[in-house]
């Protein structure tokens, strides 16, 4: 049951009947728009519209109201009554010939009276209540131009938000009663999106705090707006001030991967990735964006097939405590799962740089196996067994050869490193020698366990 509020306006706003009467010229403006069923019989129309009238709380004599709602339209000629031949003679209803047209040659226009319609007689409509109506796609781009939020608008709440636009008050992918969707960010938390530093696309994290993410609710109108290529609205909101609209984006990839929940467990997420665009009229998107947007091709990119779940469970646990032979035979499984995904990495073009932010988790967690908790390192003056509070080793994957030099997201290319030898490589007076023993090292280390 969904409650759109109506006790304050009732006092001074619109009366019950009107707001019966508007539910019923909206659905049959719905119905006109789809073509689901142009002619429906006085008993459907009366089923339709109680059955709506209850599901939004809207009256509690939903029948009555219904077939009062539609005599009224009737009564004032928004509505005609007609012999529906093909079905037998059945009393059948539909929007009139004139308003028909209208909607017909001015559907702009058309739908300014519809946006008046939903503005005064049901300010804050969810995007349910639009859906059921079926007005979704006939309403998309061309409600509420003034009112909708500009960018840089804020809100201190996030039910603000869904006050103003409509939409769910809690989750981060909703639908505003305009049709487009905004993906509002979690950046206060620990889990926050986070910004690709080449391109300012966006990596979003779907809907779901625990448990894998599945192609539900606000992942299901995510994955909507990357086959359609409708643009999203991104938020971000950052703890304090509040959450800030802050541009147009649409989506140029869908990806899962592993990630941990608000319950601290690992679990399976989606992320897609965003890219800016000044406005949601695709003349104005870059050049790099539409080219990634064709490299994409709505195509899924999942990286948890990469590493299965029972995998990073167990070396979650016990990332040190196989005995040799166990190791070596993970570090080659790892190594051919990292191999293949470099492969695929690197089949694409416009999306490399998506790609490259996104690395293999079988490449680390094999350089980890291969270190055995130790600074990789030959030359290593710093801890190199130095452990954590926690008891794990404090030691950093890098990339010997970087990736935006060329080089690959595979183990034989990384290394593990102490925080002193990770210092030295990256702004050490010496960086460029320790480089080429690092090179060395990491070949070394992978041939003798990918050949023994
Ligand atoms: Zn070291």
């Amino acid at each position: 049951m969904e409650t759109l509020n109506l006790a304050k306006e009732r006092k001074s706003g619109p009366s019950e009947k009107d707001i019966h009467s508007s539910v019923g010229f909206l659905w049959s403006v719905g119905q006109k728009v789809t073509q689901k069923k142009v002619v429906p019989s006085r008993t459907e129309a009366s089923d339709e519209l109680s059955l709506i009238l209850a599901k939004f709380n809207l009256s509690s004599h939903e029948k009555r109201d219904a077939d009062r709602a539609i005599d009224r339209l009737l009564e004032a000629g928004v509505w005609e009554a007609i012999e529906n031949i093909p079905e037998g003679p059945v009393e059948a209803v539909r929007l009139a010939p004139n308003y028909s047209e209208f909607f017909d040659n001015d559907p702009q226009w058309a739908a300014s009276v519809v946006s008046a319609v939903l503005t005064r007689f049901f300010p804050g409509a969810s995007e349910r209540f639009i859906d059921r109506l079926d007005l979704e796609e006939f309403t998309r781009g061309r409600l509420y131009s003034a009112l909708l939020p500009q960018i840089g608008e804020w809100f201190s709440k996030r039910l603000g938000i869904s006050a103003a636009y409509g939409g769910d008050g809690v989750r981060g992918i909703v639908r505003f009663v305009d049709g487009y969707v905004s993906a509002i960010s979690k950046t206060s938390s620990p889990y926050s999106d986070k910004v690709m530093q080449d391109t300012g696309w966006i990596a979003y994290v779907g809907d779901g705090l625990y448990g894998d993410q599945n192609l539900i609710s606000g992942n299901r109108k995510m994955a909507e707006c990357q086959e359609r290529r409708i643009p999203v609205r991104f938020w971000r909101g950052d703890g304090r001030r509040g959450y800030r609209f802050e541009t147009w984006t649409v989506i140029v990839q869908r990806r899962r991967q592993w990630g941990i929940g608000t319950d601290g467990k690992e679990r399976k997420e989606y992320v897609w990735v965003l890219a800016p665009v000044p406005s949601p009229d695709v003349e104005s998107w870059p050049r790099p964006v539409l080219n990634a947007l064709d490299d994409d091709m709505a195509k899924f990119y999942d990286e948890t097939l990469e590493l299965e779940s029972e995998d990073v469970e167990c070396f979650a646990q016990n990332e040190l405590e196989v005995g040799f032979k166990g190791m070596v035979e993970r570090y080659v499984f790892l190594n051919s799962r990292a191999v293949e995904a470099e492969r695929v990495r690197r089949a694409s073009s416009a999306t490399r740089s998506i790609q490259e932010y996104f690395r293999s988790p079988a490449a680390r967690k094999a350089v980890m196996q291969r270190s055995e908790g130790r600074c990789e390192n030959p030359e290593c003056l710093g801890h190199p067994d130095e452990r954590a509070v926690n008891g794990d080793p404090m030691l950093e994957v890098d990339h010997v050869r970087d990736l935006a030099q060329g080089g690959k997201d595979v183990p034989v290319n990384m290394i593990a490193l102490c925080p002193n030898c990770h210092a030295l490589k990256t702004r050490g007076e010496n960086r460029n020698d320790l480089r080429k023993v690092l090179v060395l090292a990491a070949r070394d280390k992978h041939q003798s366990l990918i050949s023994g």
